[in-house]
C-alpha cells in the first residue's frame, strides 16, 4: 500500500516522499482512511508504531481546506501527556506539512505565561498543549475553541496516569460537540475506556497490536548485577562498545540521572542528563544534542521514557529497572525507532526479582540474560531458563538461601551455560577479553548482602542500589583503564 491510496493533500504525499517514507505503517493504513471520513477513533498503538503520523496527517489534510468558522482559534488540538511528546507532535506536523502553510504552537508547563498568552491571541490552527496548562489559561478565557474541528488524545492512558483524567474532560467539554475525537493509547482497556465512551461519539476502534507484543525489532537482555559497583562496570564496558551508537541510560530518580551522568562525564562520555527537574530549555537544547549527535549517551528518567525519538539511539540500557512494567515497554520503545533495531538491556539486582517477574508477566516473554566475560555476578544466579513459570508453584523464586537474593555464592562458571540456554552466548559472552579488575578473583569472596554501596565498606548501609556510590573510587577507576572513548571516535 502506498500514501497515495489514502486520499491525502498532495502537499502532504510530497513532504512524506521527501521524508524518505514509502509506505504507510499498519497503524497509519487503518487509521488515516477512517479519520479522513470524518469518524471518531479510538487506536491502541505502540509508540514507534508510527502512530504520531497517524493523527497529524489527516489533521493536516484537513487543514488543507480552509474553514468553514470565522475566528482565529486552533482547529485541531492535540493533548500530550509531556512536553517531550508535545515537542515530538510539533515536529512531526512541521515535517509533513512543510509545504503546506499553517500555524502550530504548543502551550506547555514551564514555560512562561506572556508568551503563551500573545501565542494563544494570535491565529492559530494547531494547539499542542499539556491538560494542566491549557486548563489555566481556558479559565482565564483565553482559549478560542469555536473553530475547534479535531480533538487528539495522545497516549491518553499515560495523561491519565499522570492524574490529567478531570483536566482532560474539562477541555473536551469546552470543545464544540460537533468535533471529531481521536484517542492514542497503549490501551483502550479501563479507565481509558471508560473516558473514550464518554468523550468520542460511536468511534472506530483499531487495535494494530497491544503495546507488549510489539518491538520485536528490539532485542532484550538481561543482566544481574551484584550491586551498583557491578552495575557501574557493566555500564562502563557496554558503553565502550563501538556498536553502541547512542545510548539511552534509565534510572530510578533525577538524583541518580545526575550523579551517573557526572560519573560517566568524568569518565570521558559525551553525556547529558535528562529529567523533570531540568528547565524546558534545557531539556530542549540536550535533546537536541542528542538528535544531532552531538551527545552519545543520554541518562533519564521516566520522563524521557515516551516521546523521545532519536533514530540514532541504538541501545536502551534500563541502570535501574521502572517501577511499572508498562514503563519499561515504553523506555525500550526509544530504540528500534523508525523501522531500525536496536538493543535493550536491563541491570537487574536481587531487590529486583518481583519486578522482573511483573515485567516478564506483562510482555508475556522471558527476557534472555546475558552476562559479560570477567564481569559475571558473584552468586550464582536464577536465570530465564530456571526461574519458574508464571504461575508456576515456586520455591524461594529468584531468593537464594543466602540472604543475598541470589542463591548460593559458589560462583557462576560452573553452570552458566546449562542455566542460560544456547542463545546466551550471543553478543559480549564470547570474543571479549576478561576485564583486567575481572570479578573472577572476587568470586571467592563471602556474600558482601547489604554492605555494598556504601563508600567506606560501612554494612549499615541501607541503600545500596545508586549509582556513584558503589565501588571505593580507586576500583571504580580501574574499571574504566584504557576503555576511554571519544564520543565522537566511536559514532558509526
Ligand atoms: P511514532 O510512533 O509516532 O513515535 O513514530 C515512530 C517513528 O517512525 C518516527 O521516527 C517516525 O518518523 C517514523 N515513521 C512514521 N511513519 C513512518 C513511515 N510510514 N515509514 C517510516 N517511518 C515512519
Amino acid at each position: 500500500m502506498s500514501f497515495a491510496t489514502l486520499n491525502l493533500n498532495p502537499s502532504i504525499l510530497k513532504a512524506l516522499t521527501e521524508t524518505g517514507y514509502t509506505e504507510p505503517t499498519p497503524i497509519q493504513a487503518q487509521a488515516i482512511p477512517e479519520i479522513i471520513e470524518g469518524h471518531d477513533l479510538m487506536a491502541s498503538a505502540q509508540t514507534g508504531s508510527g502512530k504520531t503520523a497517524a493523527f497529524i496527517l489527516p489533521a493536516l489534510n484537513r487543514l488543507a481546506a480552509p474553514s468553514k468558522m470565522p475566528g482565529k482559534g486552533p482547529r485541531v488540538l492535540v493533548l500530550t501527556p509531556t512536553r517531550e511528546l508535545a515537542q515530538q507532535v510539533c515536529d512531526a506536523a512541521t515535517k509533513y506539512g512543510k509545504h503546506m502553510r499553517f500555524k502550530i504552537i504548543s502551550i506547555l508547563g514551564g514555560m512562561p505565561y506572556p508568551v503563551q498568552n500573545r501565542l494563544l491571541s494570535g491565529h492559530v490552527d494547531i494547539l499542542v498543549a499539556t491538560p494542566g496548562r491549557l486548563i489555566d489559561h481556558l479559565e482565564r478565557g483565553r482559549i478560542d475553541f469555536s473553530r475547534l474541528e479535531m480533538l487528539i488524545l495522545d497516549e491518553a492512558d499515560r495523561m491519565l496516569d499522570m492524574g490529567f483524567i478531570d483536566d482532560v474532560e474539562r477541555i473536551a467539554e469546552a470543545a464544540p460537540r460537533s468535533r471529531q475525537t481521536l484517542l492514542f493509547s497503549a490501551t483502550l482497556e479501563g479507565v481509558v475506556g471508560n473516558l473514550a465512551s464518554r468523550l468520542l461519539n460511536s468511534p472506530k476502534r483499531i487495535t494494530v497490536s497491544a503495546a507488549k507484543d510489539r518491538h520485536e525489532n528490539i532485542e532484550q537482555r538481561m543482566m544481574f548485577a551484584d550491586d551498583v559497583a557491578h552495575k557501574n562496570k557493566l555500564l562502563s564496558h557496554l558503553l565502550t562498545d563501538t556498536e553502541v551508537n547512542q545510548a539511552l541510560v534509565f534510572t530510578a530518580t533525577k538524583r541518580d540521572a545526575d550523579s551517573l551522568a557526572d560519573q560517566l562525564s568524568a569518565q570521558g562520555h559525551s553525556v547529558a542528563a535528562l529529567h523533570g527537574d531540568m528547565s524546558q530549555r534545557e531539556r530542549n537544547r540536550t535533546l537536541l544534542n542528542m538528535r544531532n549527535g552531538n551527545l552519545r549517551i543520554l541518562v533519564a528518567t521516566d520522563v524521557a521514557a515516551r516521546g523521545l525519538d532519536v533514530r540514532g539511539i541504538s541501545h536502551v540500557i534500563n541502570f535501574d529497572l521502572p517501577k511499572f512494567a508498562e514503563d519499561y515497554v515504553h523506555r525500550i520503545g526509544r530504540t528500534g525507532r523508525g523501522g531500525s533495531t536496536g538493543i535493550a538491556i536491563s541491570f537487574a539486582s536481587n531487590r529486583d526479582a518481583q519486578l522482573l517477574k511483573r515485567i516478564e508477566r506483562y510482555i508475556e516473554q522471558r527476557i534472555e540474560m546475558h552476562t559479560i566475560a570477567g564481569l559475571e555476578p558473584k552468586y550464582k544466579l536464577r536465570t530465564s531458563s530456571d526461574r519458574p513459570r508464571s504461575g508456576a508453584p515456586r520455591s524461594g523464586g529468584y531468593a537464594g538461601n543466602r540472604g543475598n537474593g541470589f542463591g548460593n555464592a559458589g560462583g557462576y562458571g560452573g553452570n552458566r551455560s546449562p542455566s542460560t540456554g544456547p542463545g546466551q552466548a550471543r553478543g559480549y559472552t564470547d570474543g571479549r577479553p576478561a576485564r583486567s579488575e575481572g570479578y573472577g578473583g572476587q568470586a571467592a569472596q563471602p556474600p558482601r548482602d547489604r554492605s555494598f554501596g556504601s563508600r567506606n565498606g560501612n554494612t549499615a548501609a541501607p541503600r545500596s542500589d545508586r549509582p556513584g556510590f558503589g565501588a571505593p573510587r580507586t576500583e571504580r577507576r580501574g574499571s574504566f583503564n584504557g576503555n576511554r572513548f571519544s564520543s565522537r571516535g566511536n559514532k558509526a
